[in-house]
């Protein structure tokens, strides 16, 4: 296809083709690098999107796969789906659409691995080290895939998101991981036998199906970020396969910032990988699934009017978003009741737990989709020894990251992990819709606390009505 190119070109035609690659890269990691700030992440968003669309043409174009009328039409109608995807997509769905796209990359690796070896006239001319790589980007892929799609279902509920497990299960998975890894060095051996290849691309399939099956829907987020890291790696080796530099690095990337963020969830939660990928703990994660709380205690009740009183005449207020704050889609709301306490003269502050709602960042999206100035925001390093001098805080569809049983109780589920201290504070308000524990299944004594009030509703229709109230005080 590159025929129509004068000799002189198409004699540096490799180079330049490297040359574009390493631009590429450099634009995926400029990309990624401004991920890191909620200012900058749009454009470093829209950035790897354009170092991936430079990736694919001159990929498509170097390999002469297709002819250009294919490649753009490939990029038309799959930009068109993504687009589509993304924008219908709601916020608290993000988990199961990223899902979805690492099933299709690790699905995706395992194909050009199949391709590249079904296409070899004969398997034993590759050389060790690339029968290796097949073998590892077949088992890879073919285990993020199905993984990713049991992930998929668990959060969807189309399987059951409690963990589904058979006596020995763990020991059973580690036999066929071991099993897997012989049958890759087999293959190495005895490139020519084809049943060898299709017994690894079928275990390997059944492996990513019973690894995930076993834990529960609501630790599918960090399963998901790990998946996420393994189709990094799978597409990784589908590059060694291949021969392409472009996807090793990429694949490289996406594995190592999988595996960062799942060890900065495991991390914020307090709990080990290998707690959460066998430890059966949170069910479905069901909000408001659990157990109600203790009803010989009581909680103080309050209404729109009382809360509007209250944060009017406060100094200090502060915002403690959570799950239920997504669940309802109630930041909008929660924007026009703190630009009203703001007209009014009250510091206003939002304190951003790191596992606050069902994935990494998800707080930080869904107020800057209601306009709400980044600086306003604070993590819970910043905003922590805020809370004592503060007169209000209210707690918007939060529970489990305002639990002060992580501080106090050895014996909990949650011991451990860092929460936001707004004990502290001289009054909390918490807006939820009954005393169902949140994502860990447990009680909090917060509810009881003398200094605390409960703003039972949805959410959203809470925060309409105090937004109204305010205008009255
Ligand atoms: P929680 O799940 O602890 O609590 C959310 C609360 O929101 C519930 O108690 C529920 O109470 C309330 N709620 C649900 N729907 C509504 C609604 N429509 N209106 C008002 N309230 C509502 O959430 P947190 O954000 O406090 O904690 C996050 C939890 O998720 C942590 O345990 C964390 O470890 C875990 N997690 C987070 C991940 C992440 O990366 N962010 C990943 C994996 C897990 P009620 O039913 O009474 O309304």
């Amino acid at each position: 296809m590159s025929n129509f190119l004068p000799p002189s070109i198409q004699a540096v035609l490799p180079n330049i083709i490297q040359l574009i690659y390493l631009v590429a890269t450099g634009i995926f990691i400029f990309g990624i690098k401004r991920l890191g700030s909620p200012a900058t992440a749009r454009s470093g968003n829209q950035l790897a999107a354009l170092g991936m669309l430079i990736g694919v043409v001159v990929t498509l174009f170097d390999q002469q796969i297709l002819s250009f009328e294919y490649i753009i039409g490939g990029i038309v109608v799959g930009s068109a789906i993504g687009m589509f995807a993304a924008k219908k997509v709601e916020m608290t769905a993000m988990p199961e659409m990223v899902a979805i796209f690492n099933g299709f990359g690790g699905g995706a690796s395992a194909l050009v691995a199949w391709g590249e070896f079904s296409r070899a006239v004969d398997p034993a001319a590759f050389a060790t080290q690339d029968l290796v790589t097949i073998g590892l980007s077949i088992l890879i892929g073919s285990i993020t895939f199905t993984g990713s799609f049991i992930a998929f279902g668990k959060l969807k509920g189309f399987i059951s998101g409690n963990p589904i497990t058979f006596p020995g299960h763990n020991i059973f998975n580690a036999l066929l991981t071991l099993g897997t890894l012989g049958l890759v060095g087999w293959l190495a051996y005895d490139p020519a036998s084809q049943l060898i290849f299709w017994l690894l691309f079928g275990i390997a399939l059944l492996l990513g199906i019973l690894t995930v099956i076993p834990i529960g829907g609501a630790d599918m987020p960090v399963v998901i970020s790990l998946l996420n890291s393994y189709s990094g790696l799978a597409a990784s080796m589908a590059g060694f396969v291949i021969n392409n530099n472009l996807l090793i690095i990429s694949g490289a990337l996406v594995g190592a910032a999988g595996l960062i963020l799942t060890n900065i969830m495991c991390q914020a939660m307090n709990r080990t990988l290998t707690n959460v990928l066998f430890g059966a703990f949170g069910g479905d994660g069901g909000s408001g699934s659990g157990p109600a709380a203790d009803t010989d205690k009581t909680v103080r009740e309050t209404t729109p009017d009382d809360v509007a009183l209250q944060c009017a005449y406060a100094k200090k207020v502060a915002i403690v978003p959570g799950y239920g704050l997504a669940v309802a889609q109630a930041q909008h709301a929660l924007k026009e009741v703190v630009d009203k306490l703001e007209k009014r003269g009250v510091e206003v502050k939002y304190g951003i737990h790191p596992v606050a709602g069902r994935m990494p960042g998800h707080m930080n999206v869904l107020l800057a989709e209601a306009d709400v100035p980044y600086d306003q925001l604070y993590d819970m390093e910043q905003i922590n020894p805020e809370f004592k001098s503060t007169d209000v805080v209210l707690i918007i569809g939060a529970n489990d990251v305002v639990n002060p049983v992580a501080k106090t109780e050895p014996g909990s589920p949650i011991y451990g992990m860092p929460v936001m201290n707004v004990d502290e504070a001289d009054r909390t308000i918490i807006f939820k819709r009954s005393l169902s524990p949140g994502f860990a299944g447990i009680d909090n004594p917060l509810f009881y606390e003398e200094s605390n009030q409960m703003f039972f509703g949805d959410a959203k229709d809470s925060l309409q009505a105090l937004a109204k109230s305010l205008d009255e005080v």
